[in-house]
């Protein structure tokens, strides 16, 4: 079954509504469509939501799609954000054209390369995938930025993302590299680390630049 975008679309902000946020139902008004809007014919049609007295429901397989979709979508926001770095308005627009390229084992694909993230970079959770399962089993948990991880967890620095060459020198300096271990002591009111023998304290904005792939 291919959907058009707009409706998958309708999916990502109903599992929103409905999953995140504890609705029993989802308002298409809010959404700012009708009822008589196609896109709610797509999804009528194909058997992924109920309409009911204007509002519509999840059929299991409505909930399933919508699951998949919210995955896609906060894998891209991952891959635009902290691969390609680009942030923002722009990476917000970017991740939701690049969501629907992301047909079945593509996003399994993705999600490997990125090294199954849990989260979003609002922070918002990403439904695991198999992949995702499988890693987990094997205590490998991903790769995600400093501000992510808790006081006293430890891992191995994955990558720095940052395209400016100071900071770059300034985190090579502390013996931030990637293979190297590191440590988060403190979280609040700024970040403190531990490399090898030595203690850093850095800001939120350069704790966000370093990441780590996070270890059981
Ligand atoms: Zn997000
Ligand atoms: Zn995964």
């Amino acid at each position: 079954m291919k959907l058009s975008e707009k409706a998958e679309e309708v999916l990502e902000t109903m599992w929103i509504a409905i999953e995140e946020e504890g609705g029993a139902f989802f308002d298409p008004e809010q959404a700012g469509f009708s009822v008589d809007d196609p896109v709610c014919r797509e999804l009528t049609g194909h058997a992924l939501v109920e309409l009911r007295q204007g509002m519509l429901y999840f059929r299991p397989e409505g909930r399933e799609a919508g699951r998949i979709t919210i995955r896609r979508h906060r894998l891209a926001e991952r891959l635009m954000m902290d691969v390609f770095n680009i942030k923002g308005e722009e990476g917000d627009l970017k991740a939701c054209q690049f969501e629907h390229l992301l047909n079945e084992g593509v996003d399994t694909k993705l999600c490997t390369l990125l090294n199954h993230p849990a989260t979003c970079p609002h922070g918002k959770p990403i439904p695991p995938g198999d992949c995702c399962l499988q890693a987990r089993q094997t205590g490998d948990l991903g790769v995600v930025p400093l501000t992510e991880c808790k006081s006293g967890q430890e891992g191995e620095i994955a990558y720095i993302q940052t395209d400016d060459s100071k900071k770059m020198q300034k985190l090579m300096a502390m013996g931030v590299l990637p293979g190297n271990r590191i440590r988060l002591v403190q979280a609040f009111p700024s970040y403190i680390f531990r490399v090898g023998f030595s203690e850093f304290a850095i800001d939120t904005a350069l704790a966000r630049e370093i990441f780590v792939r996070k270890q059981m």
